[in-house]
């Protein structure tokens, strides 16, 4: 992690870093850019959130640079918190005093006083996030690292400035933070440090689900996200968190059959789908697809293993799973089933022999989504041997071309029925009823199974005959 003296001080060169300096200095109080943007600096990352901390009042440290800036600057006060935020340009710099911080057992709220430097530096998470480079003019650029962070740094560990056990069960919250930027940054957890995560575990209890899924996300979106998966098993926070997914650990053996440990598979595949997408969505996806199938395994004497129908089994699992884990229980959620769900599909559709309809209705039901899916389905092929991922892959390669052929043909991906359901009614003279959804399906499943075309004049003329073998009259006609 070297980094040159000149190369450091270019990164607190900017206006506003040189207007708190001057600030500070006028005020006569220390103050220093701490935590995240430091260790940013020393591992080549952009960061654009700037923690500053003043040993004495930010509030006032803040208001002033803000005048310094004149309108360029935006300032917002919180009071109760002690804090303030600068605004200017694309910078967003954070004010605080330096404080102590003490915590009682069963919150993660502390009790904050004023403090020093160091004892701002004590309260931080890890070695790497509690380093301060000072501001004042006479130590400009000076860098204060009282617990080896730079040496954490280079030795790519993440570690705990105080004792492991106390900084965990002081807030809870840090032992899901260690796990995330292990794995966002691909650094080790320090032995011991991790040995007091295994401690400490039950406490992640007093956290609330909104936080643990904010790192969970920070985790899914990781360049390995397995790196911090096999974390969170290793240190057994994992079946605190998310039981469901502990649930595919293992191999169970009958008869000298075996299954393959679908927690591996999972995460093999959540790795092979990093590489190609950053959709947080379609990475969840992944993590869910084959989360129904603890609960659909069964053993055939003549068949092995099956896990039928767990797709559909995952796809009703979610809800549930989303609901109690304080994911969104929107579109994203619905978007993620619709994956679980037909996550099975493609893979039918590699055969030689496969009918345009079962063409049509995978890209009817899969919409716009039908490239994420198809992606999800690549990543699934984890087979160890060579010859059968080439095959599967290359049957893939068939699928997406057929895909391509029947949709430039067909357009159903993102299939508008011909002939509406107010139109139908019309036709006939009919209320809303059974019948017209009998028809409109009719429609529908004609176009998609290739009977008629997908056009407005030939589905008319179907939907007069259907009408027909139902008794109805048309009472007065469409226009075309
Ligand atoms: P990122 O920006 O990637 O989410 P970050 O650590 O840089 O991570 P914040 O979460 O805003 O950003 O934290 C800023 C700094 O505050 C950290 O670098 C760390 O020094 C300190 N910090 C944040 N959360 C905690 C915590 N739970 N316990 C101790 N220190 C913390």
């Amino acid at each position: 992690m070297y980094i040159s003296n000149d190369e450091l001080l270019e990164h607190i060169s900017a206006k506003p870093f040189r207007l708190v300096s001057e600030a500070a200095d006028e005020l006569g109080v220390e103050a220093y850019v701490i935590g995240g943007y430091v260790r940013d600096i020393f591992l080549n990352r952009p960061s654009k959130d700037i923690d500053i901390v003043a040993v004495g009042s930010g509030i006032e440290l803040a208001k002033r640079v803000a005048a310094k800036l004149g309108r360029r600057a935006n300032l917002s006060v919180f009071k109760n918190f002690g804090t303030a935020q600068v605004k200017c340009g694309d910078l967003e710099l954070e004010f605080v005093g330096a404080r102590k911080e003490s915590y009682s057992h069963d919150s993660r709220k502390p009790i904050v006083e004023d403090g020093t430097l160091e004892d701002d530096q004590n309260r931080r998470d890890f070695t790497i996030n509690a380093l301060a480079l000072c501001l004042n003019k006479d130590r400009y650029g000076e860098l204060v690292d009282p617990f080896g962070g730079l040496e954490d740094m280079d030795e790519l560990t993440i570690r705990t400035p105080l004792d492991p056990d106390v900084t965990f069960s002081d807030d809870p919250l840090r032992m899901m933070r260690a796990v995330r930027f292990a794995s966002q940054l691909g650094f080790f957890i320090d032995p011991d440090t991790f040995d007091a995560i295994i401690r400490n575990r039950e406490r992640i209890s007093i956290i609330s689900k909104e936080r643990i899924v904010d790192e969970l996300n920070k985790i899914v979106l990781s360049p390995k996200p397995s790196l911090g998966f096999d974390l969170l098993d290793k240190s057994g926070l994992l079946p605190l968190i998310f039981p469901e997914l502990c649930a595919l650990k293992g191999v169970e053996t009958k008869e000298g059959i075996g299954h393959k440990d679908n927690f591996a598979h999972t995460l093999m595949v959540l790795d092979r789908l990093s590489k190609t997408t950053d959709n947080l969505w379609l990475r969840w996806s992944a993590i869910f697809h084959d989360i129904g199938k603890p609960r659909s395994k069964r053993f055939d004497p003549r068949l092995g293993w099956t896990f039928h129908n767990h797709n559909f089994i995952g796809e009703k699992m979610i809800p549930e799973i989303f609901r109690k884990m304080k994911l969104p229980m929107n579109e994203k959620m619905k978007y993620v089933q619709k994956m679980v769900s037909l996550h099975m599909r493609p893979i039918a559709l590699s055969d030689d022999e496969v009918t345009d309809s079962a063409i049509r209705r995978l890209l009817f039901d899969a919409g716009d989504d039908i490239e994420d899916l198809m992606l999800l389905c690549e990543a699934d092929i984890t087979s160890k041997n060579p010859e059968k991922v080439r095959r599967f892959l290359a049957n893939f390669q068939l699928v997406r071309s057929k895909l391509a052929d029947i949709e430039e043909k067909d357009r159903v991906r993102n299939f508008q029925p011909p002939i509406k359901g107010e139109e139908i009614m019309d036709l006939f003279n009919l209320q809303p009823s059974r019948p017209v959804g009998v028809l409109k399906e009719a429609i529908k499943n004609a176009i998609l199974d290739g009977v008629i075309p997908n056009e407005r004049e030939a589905a008319y003329h179907f939907l007069l005959e259907k009408a027909k073998g139902m008794g109805l009259q048309p009472v007065k006609s469409l226009e075309l």
